[in-house]
């Protein structure tokens, strides 16, 4: 499967940088205006740019979007309101509003094959929820409402309000742990989906790191959620999305599956079959910033059972939708569905398994031992840091990356024991397999040149580090070197 590395062949952004004269002037100019009015605004603009382009960027949930993506979203689509669905609307004048949200509809279904998408969700965190309340209004609404003989919530009394409040909040859900890799709205305390459902998590193997389908099963038979949510932020393998359909069919569930982070893989037809959600799952969520290059921001996906539900996500959980965004969205995913996305999305996998493969060769740990899609965990106590020191020492040495617990983590999802690694942003920028050894070599140099440091008063810290003499610097400039060959942008110029 693995493809060689090849100098000649042009990456995803260079291929999308045919007018570089014309992009700088735009953004040139874009800056000239802010510049006018609030000159810290735009340095600071141009301040990002330069730290983006000077970072070795491995944070996993992070990309850089086209100029096309990054120009549909400044301009005067951002005054609409456009509160309802594409032809159906509660403010007059929406006509170009629906173009863009029904292009970006249009692009959506083609690229996943989804019978229905909703392109208003402002992110992930909204997609969910969208998702959530759908779910709800479909399986206990409905079937209240149908009891009472009412049509629509304001026709039911105080007493069958009542009771439907409270068959809401009795409702189960079942969703990937934290620890193992899932995500905050998948049942957390601190996010509202922890708070409306009752939750259960189901974890990873303890030998092999890997998804138990046959633990995820019994606690589907005895907890019976009414949604089992798959996906993760964290979890460096593939899911068997029609496994957990059968279960979830078993136990009567609504299958929900969260694939902000490998959207990208989906659109690029890398995951297929079993490892593709949409033809397995009712309802799919995503954002549309990470491994897809979009803007920032959410959508769902859904069959038709739930489609009337999801689009009325505004006003059920949103606000008006975001017309510079959904018209970004309808751009970038034009663009994944160019032949060049397919190519992008099979080598984020190919440089993710190199950058394992250059970490396990050293010596390092890794959750699950590899990787088989866009990101690498890296169980950093083996180097006897936290993630919280290796974080930091790496960032020292100009190698961006983020902490994350891993199974079981001794020291908590403050401290944890481990970091995360992720390949779409390096891969936009070119970057091949060849490169990956050798940022794995550059991140194995760095830690195990880092020992944990200790409070101001000589007890062990989990937080403070020391980096040997000269090898923060060091990494940092051959990072640069790697970098260099490889620009972010490449013909964009601000000055
Ligand atoms: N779902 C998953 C699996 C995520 O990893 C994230 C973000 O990291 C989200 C949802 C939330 O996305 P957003 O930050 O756009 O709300």
């Amino acid at each position: 499967m693995s493809r060689a590395p090849g100098p000649s062949r042009r990456s995803v952004q260079e291929a999308q940088m045919t007018h570089p004269n014309t992009e700088s002037t735009a953004f040139r100019s874009a800056l000239e205006v802010v510049r006018g009015v609030e000159p810290r605004v735009a340095d600071a603009i141009g301040a990002e740019l330069r730290d983006q382009r000077e970072s070795l960027k491995l944070i996993a949930s992070e990309n850089y979007a086209s100029p096309a993506v990054l120009l549909a979203m400044g301009n005067w689509l951002s005054d609409k309101y456009a509160e309802g669905t594409v032809g159906h609307r509660f403010y007059a004048g929406c006509r170009n509003v629906d173009t863009v949200e029904a292009l970006a509809a249009e692009h959506a279904r083609e690229l996943f094959g989804a019978r229905h998408a909703y392109v208003q969700p402002h992110s992930g965190i909204d997609a969910n929820l969208v998702a959530f309340w759908s779910i709800l209004a479909a399986r206990v609404e409905a079937p209240a409402l149908q009891r009472a003989g009412a049509r629509q919530v304001n026709d039911l009394t105080e007493a069958d309000w009542e009771e439907l409040r409270r068959a809401f909040g009795n409702q189960r859900l079942l969703g990937m742990s934290l620890d193992a890799g899932g995500h905050l709205t998948h049942g957390f305390r601190p996010n509202i989906s922890g708070k409306m459902f009752e939750q259960r998590s189901y974890g990873t193997d303890p030998e092999t790191g890997l998804l138990d389908y046959d633990a995820v099963r019994a606690t589907a038979r005895e907890f019976r959620p009414l949604v089992i949510i798959a996906g993760y932020s964290a979890y460096p393998r593939l899911i068997n999305f029609r496994l957990m359909r059968e279960i979830a069919d078993e136990v009567d569930a609504t299958l929900m599956v969260d694939m902000a982070h490998f959207a990208g893989l989906v659109a690029g037809k890398v995951l297929t079959g079993d490892f593709d959600p949409v033809p397995h799952a009712q309802i799919v969520t995503t954002t549309t910033h990470k491994s897809l290059r979009g803007p920032r921001g959410g959508m769902v996906l859904c069959d038709d059972s739930l489609a009337d539900q999801v689009d009325r996500g505004c006003p059920m959980v949103l606000g008006g939708p975001l017309p510079h965004v959904m018209a970004a969205k309808a751009v970038a995913l034009a663009e994944a569905r160019q032949p060049a996305f397919r190519d992008y999305a099979q080598r984020v996998v190919d440089n993710a398994r190199a950058l394992a493969e250059g970490l396990t060769r050293r010596g390092a740990r890794l959750v699950t031992g590899g990787t088989d899609n866009h990101l690498v965990l890296l169980d950093v106590s083996g180097y006897g840091l936290t993630g919280r020191q290796a974080e930091a020492a790496l960032l020292d040495a100009g190698i961006v990356t983020n902490r994350n617990a891993v199974p079981r983590d001794p020291n908590g999802a403050w401290y944890t024991s481990g970091v995360r690694l992720g390949t779409p942003a390096l891969t936009t920028r070119g970057l091949g397999t060849a490169e990956m050894d050798e940022v794995a070599a550059l991140i194995d140099g760095v830690l195990t040149r880092t020992a944990p440091g200790t409070t101001k008063s000589g007890k062990p810290s989990k937080a403070s580090y020391v980096v040997a003499e000269g090898v923060a610097k060091q990494t940092a400039d051959r990072a640069a070197e790697l970098l260099a060959g490889h620009p972010l942008y490449p013909g964009l110029d601000l000055a």
